[in-house]
């Protein structure tokens, strides 16, 4: 039995909160603290179980040790934003509790994202013997879990991983991102990057495409984009020698970036407007529907998953395991779109991982360092069943 402090009202942490409460044996007690109270409690009145709620700026490491001190926590759920992945691992470090988060620091003034910042703080977690979760969402997230499984049971040596990550679902929206738009424009218009033979290469963002034939839903065009679990998969998979990432887009929204990113409103440089700053990407933001709220007339389906080749006992091997989640399915089971969760069940696996003690370590770790077994059992019990076939 576990008290949890959950940060973060958002898309995702809806349905972090809506699947902790169905597992009330091990989130006994739960604290959803956000920036906005009125989401917290719109989050509480949904549930069949009542659940704690405060306002928190997360920015604010001494705001979040004060709530800490109050309720006791046995763990932090980061589901706010990366901006706010380091004051709340300060916080943890203050307190002595555990951590975890679905999406790696980024400075809010340069759009880049890397987990030299957190690996940073290994040492004072270990020191202070607590653990930090690092990446529980779907990818990064459970495309680790891919990895680890893959390596575990299918092969002696992995080669090539290919992330893919499929959104065919459709919003009836003309243009709106499925999770937080400022995170998500970020990320997707920085330039792409790949490794491969030990290298790191670069190319220009949404240059480089291909088609796949996804499970349940068809040939859709990918592109190549950099994705932050491939920063700690090419550390820890042995013998890789290439890892890509891919994610599909359609026409409409690729042509509305394209316009938005030439008139400068995805810019993170603040611009000078009636005397007052501004940053084109977060007034954008604002104008854009929440990813929240595109979950009651979302259609169609999500397939995220990993396609790898290598050797198993000295014959060449390759295969694709994968989710299929259905937008509308999770609208019924937790209000949400099936981004936010293929998102928050993750975040919820992970967590009862560390609680109940079948994930433990002190410092720093990413997903595939722990067994993926007991993991990859738990997204079939909690609503993101896999498959694996062979290509
Ligand atoms: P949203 O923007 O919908 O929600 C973010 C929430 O965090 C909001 O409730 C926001 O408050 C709150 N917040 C922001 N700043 C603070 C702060 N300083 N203190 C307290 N609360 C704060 O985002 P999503 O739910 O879509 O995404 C949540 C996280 O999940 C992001 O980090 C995202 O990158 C990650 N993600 C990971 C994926 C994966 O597969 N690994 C996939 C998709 C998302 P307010 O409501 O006031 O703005």
């Amino acid at each position: 039995m576990s008290t949890v402090l959950i940060v973060g009202a958002g898309g995702v942490g809806n349905v972090v909160v809506h699947k902790c409460v169905k597992v009330p044996e091990v989130f006994d007690k739960i604290i959803l603290a956000s920036r906005t109270l009125e989401k917290c409690k719109k989050i509480a009145s949904a549930l069949n179980r009542p659940i704690l709620v405060e306002q928190l700026d997360a920015d604010d490491v001494k705001q979040t040790v004060s709530l800490i001190k109050k309720y006791k926590p046995d763990m932090i759920l980061n589901i706010a934003l990366p901006y706010q992945d380091l004051p709340l691992m300060d916080a943890a470090l203050e307190t002595g509790v555990d951590y975890l988060d679905t999406a790696n620091y980024e400075p809010p003034d340069i759009a880049k994202f890397e987990y030299k910042w957190q690996w940073a703080y290994h040492d004072r977690f270990k020191k202070r013997g607590i653990m930090a979760l690092l990446g529980s969402g779907f990818d990064p997230g459970v495309t680790n879990v891919f990895c680890a499984y893959a390596a575990k049971h299918h092969f002696d040596e992995i080669y090539y991983v290919d992330i893919v990550d499929c959104n065919a679902g459709d919003h009836g929206k003309a243009f709106a991102t499925n999770f937080n738009p400022e995170i998500n424009i970020r990320e997707i218009t920085q330039k792409g990057k790949y490794w491969e033979n030990g290298k790191w290469n670069e190319i220009e963002p949404m240059s480089v495409s291909q088609m796949f034939d996804f499970p349940e839903v068809g040939p859709r065009k990918a592109y190549l984009l950099y994705h932050e679990e491939e920063e700690s998969l090419v550390k820890h998979i042995k013998g890789l020698k290439r890892i890509r990432f891919w994610m599909t887009f359609g026409e409409q929204y690729l042509t509305h970036l394209r316009v938005l990113q030439n008139v400068g409103m995805t810019s993170i440089e603040p611009v000078e407007y009636e005397g007052q700053k501004i940053v084109p990407l977060q007034f954008l933001k604002a104008l854009l529907p929440e990813p929240a709220s595109l979950a009651e007339n979302y259609k169609g389906k999500t397939c995220i998953g990993c396609i790898f080749e290598g050797v198993k006992d000295g014959k060449s091997k390759k295969i694709f395991i994968y989710n299929v989640c259905d937008h509308h399915e999770c609208y019924k089971e937790v209000g949400g779109n099936a981004v936010s969760y293929t998102t928050g069940v993750p975040a919820m696996i992970g967590a009862k991982m560390m609680l109940t003690g079948v994930w433990r370590g002190e410092g720093v770790f990413n997903m595939e360092q722990f067994d993926p077994d007991p993991f990859m059992e738990d997204l079939n019990r909690y609503g993101l069943p896999w498959k694996e076939i062979q290509l």
